[in-house]
């Protein structure tokens, strides 16, 4: 390293380096024990290899493994490892040349993104490694003894930047022994909620659950205490790793149970709804990656929505929900992903453009559908009978990405207003005398229960579309499928419900109900084969959906044009025209009144002055009765 070189503004001379790491990664302190962690795992997995290739002098593998060890009395935090450890070159090169220079790296890539770390920043500070631990520490110690059988030595390192090497350590607590490297941070201030054995051992259990060697969590002066008080003739329990070395997504998915999946899902997700099912990814080269996702289950609308996808690189978790790797409506399922060819050390946006994630993203997006129609067709009735909890990620999923709406659209179910579900095509079919190209539906069963019942009267199916995503949801199929129109039921009369009979005009008679509803009010007159229903509120289709996008960006829409349509077979809307012309006009009045706001009742809600008129004439009406 040339020392005072002053480059893109940073000096690389070392104490210039650890003010600019601490400010900087100040928000995700944690990072720094993944990465010291993962740096141990790492030297384990090189010894591994030399010793099989047999470049590792006649060394003898026994049980190679991690320790963190939290002694809260020193304030410390030791990591050691069985790895291949370090020569003093080794760790003057690798310690104070490369690993610096990463830093720097990091530091000069995103040098003058004054925000926010996490959004501009790279994903989970990956490439940071070793000098993160200065995010917590004052002082670090490096004591290590190379495999190749060199004495220990030690490298102790100030938040200033100055340090020194022993070169013959005398590593009285064997830390290192035989072989492997002891990383001691002495933790200061801004380290402190770190010295707490929950907090400590959360972290670690967060980023290091499935490293691949064993990781034990050690207290210092813990064992004796737990000696002393255990009963002497018993054997004392074998600690356990906290790590799983071998995640079940590394597994081949014909080697593993249904009961392992459910397992791995309560424990990486503390969910104990069991999920409705899984799909085990395995992509092989270039994409190379793995995975497991669970379709969560949802149950009501509202319950939360939001997945959680776990983004691993080669077993090391990086972060929760990283949209820029993972399509966003996927973003609702619960899953771990292991990406080991991801380019971490690259900024958000270089991911969201990068053509390898876009790869990711279609991969998933096919095995999902994939799966989903494998289901469909293998076993509707169970499809069927998770459709409620699968239909908000599915309509989601098509509303946000044309590919998965391709793929899924043949197992899009909508279910009728009965109970039963129907494809598109099958309700398409169904319709295809009475109402071709027309889907008639619902979004609220009981309000608008008179209307469909004189829909299914008369044989036509409803679909209930109840949920706010739906409203959405139509648009899609309606642009992709040419003619296919999606009506509510309470928008249009279908040629099925007129009855036969002449229709002609009662001017009088929508004068009057003008009259009372407003000079709004559109009049028809039609004949229903329904006799008993007088008149039927109508609002269009269009201007109910503009005034619910309008409503859904939070903005007053128009007052909905309504049209009441006076059903001339029903004998009510003739006694009407008979009050009229016989010159009652207070009954014809209340009469007009109570047909209007009986109309608009199973359409919408009565505003207050209607509801408190309303009342009152039937009150009136009530007293009529002898
Ligand atoms: P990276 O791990 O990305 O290479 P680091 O800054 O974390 O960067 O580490 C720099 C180098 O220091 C590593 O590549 C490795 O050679 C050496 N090193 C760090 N920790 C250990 C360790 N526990 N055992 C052996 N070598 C290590």
């Amino acid at each position: 390293m040339e020392s005072n070189t002053t480059r893109g503004g940073i000096s690389i001379e070392l104490e210039h380096i650890f003010p600019i790491i601490k400010k900087w990664l100040y928000s995700e302190k944690e990072i720094f024990l993944r990465e010291i962690v993962s740096n141990a795992c790492d030297a384990i997995t090189k010894l591994r290899r030399l010793v099989s290739l047999g470049e590792a002098g006649g060394i003898e593998l026994g049980e190679q493994k991690i320790r963190v060890i939290l002694d809260e009395k020193a304030s410390t935090i030791t990591v050691t490892d069985t790895g291949i450890g370090m020569t003093e070159e080794e760790l003057k090169k690798y310690i104070c040349q490369i690993a610096l220079s990463g830093a720097l790296d990091f530091i000069q890539k995103y040098e003058g993104t004054e925000a926010d770390p996490q959004q501009n920043g790279i994903i989970g500070h990956f490439g940071l490694g070793f000098y993160s631990s200065f995010m917590v520490s004052d002082t670090v110690d490096v004591i290590t003894r190379s495999y190749t059988g060199s004495p220990v030595i030690k490298w102790t390192c100030t938040d200033e930047g100055n340090y020194e090497i022993t070169p013959d350590y005398d590593d009285e607590e064997g830390l290192v022994g035989s072989f492997g490297t002891a990383v001691v941070m002495h933790i200061n201030d801004e380290g402190k909620e770190f010295l707490s054995p929950w907090k400590l051992r959360d972290v670690l259990e967060k980023y290091c659950a499935f490293m691949p060697e064993e990781i034990y969590f050690e207290e210092a002066g813990k064992e004796e205490e737990k000696k002393d008080k255990k009963d002497k003739d018993k054997e004392p329990e074998a600690p356990k790793p906290v790590n799983d070395t071998h995640p079940l997504w590394l597994k081949n998915p014909s080697d593993c149970t249904d009961e392992e999946y459910k397992e791995f899902y309560r424990k990486v997700f503390k969910d104990w709804k069991e999920p409705l099912f899984h799909i085990h990814l395995k992509a092989d080269y270039p994409l190379n990656f793995k995975g497991i996702l669970y379709f969560p289950r949802i149950g009501s609308e509202f319950e939360s929505l939001e997945g959680q996808v776990k983004l691993y690189y080669n077993q090391v978790f990086v972060a929760d929900n990283i949209k820029e790797v993972i399509p966003e409506y996927l973003l609702m399922l619960k899953g771990v992903l292991d990406c080991p060819e991801l380019p971490l050390n690259v900024s958000r946006s270089y991911l969201q453009n990068s053509g390898y994630v876009s790869k990711i993203s279609a991969h998933i997006t096919k095995k999902v559908a994939d799966k989903l129609n494998s289901m469909f067709t293998q076993d509707r009735k169970s499809y069927e009978g998770i459709w409620r909890d699968l239909k908000t990620f599915v309509e989601y999923g098509c509303l946000r990405d044309q590919k998965f709406y391709d793929r899924v659209k043949d197992t899009i179910l909508l279910e009728q207003t009965g109970g039963e579900f129907k494809t598109i095509d099958e309700y398409l079919e169904s319709a295809k005398e009475k109402h071709e190209n027309k889907i008639y539906y619902a979004n609220d069963k009981v309000a608008q229960s008179g209307y469909i019942r004189m829909f299914n009267d008369q044989g036509i199916d409803i679909v209930l579309l109840d949920r706010i995503i739906d409203s959405q949801f139509i648009n899609v199929i309606e642009q992709n499928r040419e003619g296919v129109k999606f009506v509510r039921v309470d928008s249009e009369i279908a040629d099925d419900l007129k009855g036969d009979g002449e229709i002609k005009e009662l001017p009088k008679v929508a004068e009057l109900l003008k009259k009372v509803a407003g000079e709004k009010l559109t009049v028809k007159f039609d004949r229903l084969k329904d006799e008993k229903i007088p008149a039927i509120l109508n609002v269009s289709e269009e201007g109910r959906r503009m005034n619910d996008m309008m409503a859904m960006y939070r903005m007053d829409g128009m007052p909905l044009d309504e049209t009441l349509i006076m059903n001339l077979s029903s004998p009510l809307t003739g006694k009407l025209a008979d009050e009229i012309e016989n010159g009652r006009e207070e009954a014809a009045e209340t009469m007009a009144r109570q047909i209007y706001r009986l109309a608009a009742l199973s359409q919408r809600q009565l505003t207050s002055e209607e509801l408190v008129d309303f009342l009152s004439d039937s009150y009136k009406i009530l007293g009529m009765i002898n």
